[in-house]
């Protein structure tokens, strides 16, 4: 297949906007696997700040770091991302070059705690005023499970009056694919 799939095409867009030694966001942590992602790309001189509600993908997701030798360059926030802006200390602020978020629950676990529209944009907003320009918060949006329509939906409405000047905003979805496929939203800062 020459159209590149949906986690791919996140990670291409984070590739191209963070640099080695940048500050970027993990928005929701879950096993660890973008986490470690981030702080492969912003290499032993970069920040990565990660956060999640749950105590289980905290666990997880240090363990994964020390086995990989990234802790050093990572600081796991137990809190839901709508924190963000007072979490991530104020020297960061308008350096953070990347944030990815994984919507949806964690595999494997409690199916009943997802991320939820009103903190996701939420912390959309204040990533927007922390951002460098040029900076890209990747969204991977699932809205197969329960209130994952109700989510999409809010996100979209929201992201589509981002106004042209503050944000590049893009959707890329494949749109014949059964079984509500995942899809990406990218919003570059300007
Ligand atoms: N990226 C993860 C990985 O590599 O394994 C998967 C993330 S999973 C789809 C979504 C995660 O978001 C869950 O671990 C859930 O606990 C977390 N979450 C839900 N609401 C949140 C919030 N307000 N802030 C931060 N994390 C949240």
């Amino acid at each position: 297949m020459n159209i590149e799939k949906i986690l791919p095409f996140a990670k291409n867009l984070l590739n191209k906007a963070v640099k080695p030694g940048d500050a970027v966001v993990d928005a929701t942590v879950g096993n660890g696997y973008d986490t470690v992602f981030l702080a492969e790309l912003v290499g032993e001189s970069g920040q990565v700040f990660g956060f999640d509600i749950q105590e289980e993908a905290i666990v997880a997701s240090k363990e994964r770091l020390k086995q990989q030798c990234l802790s050093e360059r990572v600081t796991i926030f137990h809190s839901g991302h709508e924190h963000l802006s007072h979490l991530i200390p104020d020297i960061y602020h308008g350096k953070v070059s990347g944030t990815i978020f994984n919507l949806g629950y964690l595999p494997g676990s409690d199916k009943t705690i997802v991320t939820r529209p009103e903190t996701t944009i939420a912390a959309i907003q204040q990533l927007l005023e922390i951002m460098t320009p040029e900076g890209i918060i990747v969204l991977v949006v699932y809205h197969g499970h329960k209130g994952g329509a109700e989510e999409r939906d809010c996100l979209l409405a929201y992201c589509q009056q981002i106004d042209q000047h503050t944000a590049h905003v893009l959707q890329y979805q494949f749109i014949n694919q059964q079984n509500n496929p995942a899809f990406i939203i990218a919003i570059e800062k300007i």
